[in-house]
């Protein structure tokens, strides 16, 4: 198989077969193999009939999840991944806001040699002031975080080579960042402008409270990104930067006592000095069980700490 569609559907009925349509229309020309993991993500609408109905219409090419409740979008697209066959891993969402009539110049683009091709909504059909709005400001601070440049984070439509998705797991709402985890273990990326509409039927299923996750995210991926490998770096870092603080607190306590004979507990800086003495130590012993706990990860799932190429040898 070539190309898999992953496609997380909440409760989008009337979009369903307007969407499948308009996927069979911008595939039929590729000389690739395709097919379409649908991932029925708990609707409560009569989504699953409809994508029954297209599963039996093609059986070859459609795939339907169903799960038993509502996890989330990015639960729909982790299943979607496990499912799908395909060497190139193409994300889009159900509610015809992705156009799939760019699917096929985002494929070329991957012959080219990219691994992640990223879509990027140009003239984005939504609400400017709550979502373009906090979209802009999201993308600028996560480019700026991570050091992964990308206009539009949020755009579902994103193609990627199977290895450069496979080698996690996806929890809350990390979908958006499966390109800071690519390009953490050495994926090319290319960024496209992609076509974008107004959605026509049903209604979105986020509102603002979405920003919240998403800088909690941010600091999350920033952390298994950088850090994953090494806590104690990080720990231990602050740890020592803290306790050497607290220690010159006290030292300049100390002196000023023997010096001009000021009594130590009359300032603040002691207890200052004590509680970041104390901090310091405490975050370098989170350090070495963080350690432990990554030696655990790695070695019980066999993981190694390194991502390949390719190996040429003999
Ligand atoms: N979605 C999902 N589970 C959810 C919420 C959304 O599978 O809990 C799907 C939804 O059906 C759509 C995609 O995720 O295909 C994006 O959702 P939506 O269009 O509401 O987000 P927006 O485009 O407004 O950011
Ligand atoms: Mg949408």
């Amino acid at each position: 198989m070539d190309v898999s569609i992953v496609i997380p559907v909440y409760n989008e009925e009337e979009s369903l077969p307007h969407l499948h349509a308009a996927i069979e229309t911008a595939l039929a020309g590729l000389t690739r193999t395709w097919e379409v993991i649908y991932v029925n993500d708990g609707s409560r609408d009569q989504s699953q009939t409809a994508l029954e109905k297209l599963a039996a219409q093609d059986p070859a090419r459609v795939c339907v999840v169903e799960f038993r409740r509502n996890f989330g979008q990015t639960t729909a697209v982790a299943a979607g991944i496990d499912h799908a066959r395909g060497d190139v891993i193409v994300f889009l969402d159900a509610d015809l806001q992705n156009d799939p009539a760019d699917i096929p110049m985002i494929l070329d683009k991957l012959d080219e040699g990219y691994d992640v091709v990223s879509g990027w909504r140009k003239n984005r059909e939504d609400n400017a002031l709550t979502r373009n709005l906090p979209s802009h400001m999201a993308n600028w601070l996560i480019s700026k975080v991570t050091g992964v440049h990308l206009h539009d984070y949020g755009c579902t439509l994103k193609a990627y080579r199977r290895e450069v998705i496979t080698g996690f797991r996806l929890y809350g709402e990390m979908h958006r960042f499966i390109p800071v985890y690519a390009n953490a273990i050495g994926a090319k990326m290319l960024e496209v402008p992609v076509r974008h509409h107004a959605r026509q039927f049903g209604k979105s299923k986020y509102g603002l409270e979405r920003t919240v996750k998403v800088v909690l995210d941010l600091i999350a991926v920033q952390f298994l990104t950088r850090y994953s490998a090494k806590p104690i770096y990080l720990f231990g870092g602050g740890g020592i930067a803290m306790f050497a603080a607290g220690f010159a607190g006290l030292l300049f306590l100390a002196v000023r006592k023997l010096i001009i004979q000021v009594d130590i507990l009359t300032s603040p800086i002691f207890i200052i000095a004590v509680l970041l003495a104390l901090m310091g130590f405490q975050s370098i012993l989170m350090g070495l069980i963080a350690e432990l706990l990554v030696r655990t990860y790695h070695e019980s799932q066999q993981k190694p700490t390194y991502t390949l190429r390719k190996v040429i040898r003999g």
